[in-house]
């Protein structure tokens, strides 16, 4: 267990004393508390501080199967159990408190100025009943949770604690904090978000950010919200399998999409809040000098009647929040004793929720580094060489992919082939990762884990697939043309088409490759179909994960779907 930290007592008239520590972490939200709670579970002394108080505000809601994968594994690899709290929505209820949304789909319904919503033109992702049910995440409630849980593991915290000064040199890193508190640490994660005072101090923001993709965003809580299959007007032969309001609802529109992420949808939740947001490209909608955020956000639900109608009566129970453009990117993450955090590093899009797995695949990556140089004292910016690359790769990816979904969002063909190079590729990345957890759950060999690590692609989501990062790079050409007029939005939509079909890692059970398969909804017999296509059937890349899959979940017996 973790020891608090060590004070080291100045002279009258000297400055303040220098508390001793390992590892200080600024930014006590998800991505700070989880790396705080595993460093000091394994006997590092942590100092964890926030510039404000838990419980706080924070975005990023919708979680993903990948998420939960990675929560699975960051709890058995570090043995937090704490961490599995968050992995569903049942355990989010049970252990935190019945203010948690259930996430059964990722659903986007396409919405044109002044007309009704064509029922024809969505696509929805439901996720598969065998696996626990992902969770909207109240993150006042989350964050909290595990600060707390960070607390209990002995780390040292400080709240409305914002750091000053940070002065590293070859030995470690003196932090002095704004009411003249000193931390000496051996290593700095910078938690902190968007406004990380590291990337500051060395000035590691690319300016402009290095992505092709362009986005602002305004953003509350409110409460009130209609289903919007109560209000849609759309027959029930025509609606998804899974009711729009059980998941993250993506209302798209030229070069944007409006959030619904409802926290009142699950039968046991008391919250009766949903988070809403508008995402959209500040080229084309430049942030007005004479509107409030929220006479702009009404003024663009006003143009679209299914999505106003979901708004009435509904009032917002906190303030918006206006951000400039969304995109950020940093030339450098890791250094000497120092590791910007995913949040900290770099952002695209909440487009696919993709933020918080990105943020514990790099915890995870870095805390494996990190208690060993908490061992060998050697804390050179080259042992985590790794990090780096991961990190950068998450972006750039994304970058691909997001770009390529606002092309898309005007020309529902294309969309709808674009939302197949997304999808399809969830399942084998979420396999592989629990894959490497259920063969560390009966060995407990750290090789496992390790072994993830060794792809050529860090950051892609299937990182060991040249043909999907292929796919994903011709979906990108192929908008980006579209974009500047190279292409009909048929002719590219046609384009990508032909890649999916042609694309023998596409698994054809879940029907990726048939673009009248707008509703992707696998039913247990479907996974079993998939797992059989994925064993005996895919390409040589497909069946040895399946057939690993496979016999992990087989040897798990039992327990299986604990492990699930
Ligand atoms: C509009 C939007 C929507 C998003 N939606 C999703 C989503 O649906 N799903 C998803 O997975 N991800 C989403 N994300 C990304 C998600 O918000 C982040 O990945 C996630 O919050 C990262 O957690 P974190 O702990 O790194 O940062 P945060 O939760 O932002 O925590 C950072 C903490 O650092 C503290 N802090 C800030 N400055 C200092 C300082 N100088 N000193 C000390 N402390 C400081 C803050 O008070 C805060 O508590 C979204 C992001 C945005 C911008």
């Amino acid at each position: 267990m973790a020891t608090t930290a060590k004070k080291m007592t100045a002279a009258p008239g000297q400055p303040a004393a220098v508390q001793e520590c390992d590892v200080v972490i600024l930014g006590s939200g998800l991505a700070g508390s989880v790396s705080a709670a595993i460093l000091a579970r394994h006997g590092a002394n942590v100092v964890l501080v926030d510039a404000v108080s838990h419980p706080r505000f924070a975005i990023g809601e919708s979680m993903t199967p990948q998420l939960v994968e990675w929560l699975h594994i960051l709890s058995e690899r570090y043995d937090v159990p704490e961490i599995k709290s968050l992995s569903s929505v049942n355990a989010c209820t049970r252990d935190i408190g019945p203010v948690f949304g259930t996430k059964a789909h990722f659903g986007f319904m396409l919405h044109r100025p002044g007309e009704e919503p064509d029922p024809r033109t969505a696509t929805q992702l439901a996720l598969p009943k065998i696996f626990e049910q992902n969770a909207h995440l109240f993150r006042q409630d989350s964050d909290s949770f595990m600060f707390h849980v960070a607390c209990r593991y002995g780390c040292t915290a400080r709240q409305y604690w914002r750091a000053a000064d940070l002065d590293f040199d070859d030995n470690g890193v003196t932090v002095t904090g704004q009411n003249g508190e000193v931390f000496r640490a051996k290593y700095l994660i910078d938690a902190s978000g968007f406004r990380s005072p590291l990337a500051e101090k060395f000035q590691l923001r690319e300016s402009p950010a290095r992505f092709k993709h362009h986005a602002r965003s305004l953003f509350t809580h409110y409460i009130g919200i209609k289903p919007f299959d109560d209000v849609s007007g759309h027959p029930r032969t025509m609606r998804p399998p899974a009711p729009w309001h059980t998941g993250t609802m993506h209302h798209l529109i030229e070069r944007g999409w409006f959030w619904i992420i409802a926290f009142d949808n699950n039968a046991k939740s008391r919250n009766p809040l949903c988070s809403v947001g508008l995402t959209f490209d500040e080229r084309l909608y430049p942030k007005p000098s004479d509107m409030t955020p929220e006479q702009e956000f009404e003024h663009y639900l006003g143009m679209y009647p299914a999505i106003k109608r979901q708004f009435e009566g509904a009032h917002r129970v906190r303030e918006w929040v206006s951000t400039d453009r969304l995109q950020y990117s940093s030339k450098q993450t890791i250094g000497d004793r120092w590791c910007l955090m995913s949040h900290a590093a770099g952002f695209i899009d909440p487009l696919y929720s993709r933020g918080l797995s990105n943020t514990f695949e790099v915890v995870d990556a870095l805390a494996s580094r990190l208690l060993q140089a908490l061992r060998d004292g050697d804390f050179s910016a080259a042992r985590f060489e790794y990090v780096e690359k991961l990190e950068q790769g998450l972006l750039q990816y994304n970058d691909d992919l997001v770009n390529s979904s606002y092309i898309a969002f005007s020309h529902f063909r294309l969309w709808n082939a674009v939302f197949r190079v997304w999808g399809a590729f969830i399942s084998p990345g979420v396999m592989r990762l629990t894959r490497a957890r259920l063969l560390y759950v009966r060995d407990h060999d750290d090789r496992h884990f390790q072994e993830l690590e060794d792809t050529p692609y860090p950051g892609l989501w299937f990182p060991e697939s040249a043909k999907f990062k292929q796919l994903l790079e011709a979906t990108a050409e192929t908008c980006e043309k579209y974009e500047v007029g190279e292409l009909t939005g048929d002719e590219a939509a046609d384009v990508i088409f032909k890649l999916i079909e042609d694309c023998d890692i596409v698994n054809p059970p879940f029907g990726w490759k048939d673009p009248e398969h707008r509703f992707i909804a696998p039913s247990t017999l479907t996974m079993a179909r998939f797992l059989y296509w994925a064993s005996f059937r895919g390409p040589e890349e497909m069946r040895h994960l399946g057939r690993e899959f496979v016999m992990g979940v087989l040897k798990a017996g039992v327990k299986a779907r604990k492990v699930l």
